[in-house]
């Protein structure tokens, strides 16, 4: 794990020109943009990029900064979240987190694995700082998935996008190379560590409405068993309505779905054919949906 840095950089050092805007013009949501900084790539030992580039923003005089910026060995916070970073010239940047590896994109290839590895490891971290502090806010933490360009743009977005495909007549980085599928896997165990089961039941609970106090007792799951997929006796047709018609709460099934199973869905909020598949190939092979199976889907790994 890389050292993270204490304090906000361009704050403790004035940049020489605005390197980051006060306040956000729009709500942040849950997206990340991944950057490399093209300042060189340090292949072995200590590795001193991150601190070059950032003593090099709080000097350049043209606008870029990213929010965290990292290296083999150290996390350098540039921007703190609720201020807009100057990483992005497509419009993101008044709602995205900007995070960004002190090396050349074109350079995955030719570093060591190990080297790959620890830069790897050094993106993963930055990316759950970043989720811990979206979660702070009372946001959830991005999805681990890649977005397309108009995916990022909605508001209802969450997961990871290239700065090459935010902004492709211009850009790059973090490389045709970056090693997407390592990345979002070490994110994953990284947040999913981070989300207890209380948190996840106390999230669980408010999306069916009931009392959040973190213990799934017999209310909630009377709610589940009751209205969910329904297929036992107890099926209650007009209150399995209102859950299906809760796209919060079937987003956040997918999702589980997805983190504990490796479910092939995009949580779009809809439960479709494929999420009630998705659904009975984790929770009962019989297709009767027992009680103690929603429990299990709040079990971290
Ligand atoms: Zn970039």
């Amino acid at each position: 794990m890389a050292i993270v840095r204490d304090g906000i950089f361009l704050e403790q050092n004035r940049p020489n020109r605005s390197q980051f805007r006060v306040g956000r013009r729009s709500a942040v949501k849950p997206v990340i943009v991944v950057h490399t900084a093209e300042s060189g790539t340090d292949r072995a030992g200590a590795d001193p990029k991150a601190e070059n580039v950032a003593n090099f923003i709080q000097t350049r005089s043209t606008a870029g900064s990213y929010h965290l910026l990292g290296d083999a060995d150290s996390i350098i916070q540039l921007v703190r979240f609720s201020n807009e970073a100057f990483q992005d010239g497509t419009g993101s940047n008044r709602w995205a987190i900007g995070i960004s590896l002190a090396m050349n994109a074109a350079d995955w290839t030719s570093i060591s694995s190990s080297r790959r590895d620890e830069l790897t490891d050094t993106a993963a971290q930055m990316a759950s700082i970043a989720a811990d502090w979206l979660v702070s806010q009372g946001l959830e933490a991005p999805a681990a998935r890649r977005i397309s360009k108009s995916e990022s743009d909605r508001s209802s977005a969450s997961g990871f996008i290239s700065h090459a495909e935010r902004d492709p007549s211009r850009r790059s980085d973090p490389g045709r190379n970056f090693p997407w599928s390592d990345f979002l896997d070490r994110y994953q165990l990284l947040v999913s560590g981070q989300r207890t089961e209380d948190q996840l039941a106390r999230e669980l609970q408010r999306l069916i409405g009931v009392s959040a106090d973190g213990d799934i007792g017999p209310i909630s799951l009377a709610a589940l068993n009751r209205n969910w997929l329904g297929r036992d006796e107890t099926f209650d047709a007009s209150v399995a309505d209102t859950f299906m018609n809760n796209p919060a709460l079937i987003t956040w099934v997918q999702k589980r779905l997805i983190e504990l199973n490796g479910a092939e869905l995009e949580p779009d909020g809809e439960f479709g054919a494929q999420t009630e598949r998705a659904v009975i190939q984790y929770l009962d092979r019989s297709g009767i949906v027992a009680a103690e199976s929603y429990v299990s889907l709040l079990e971290t790994r």
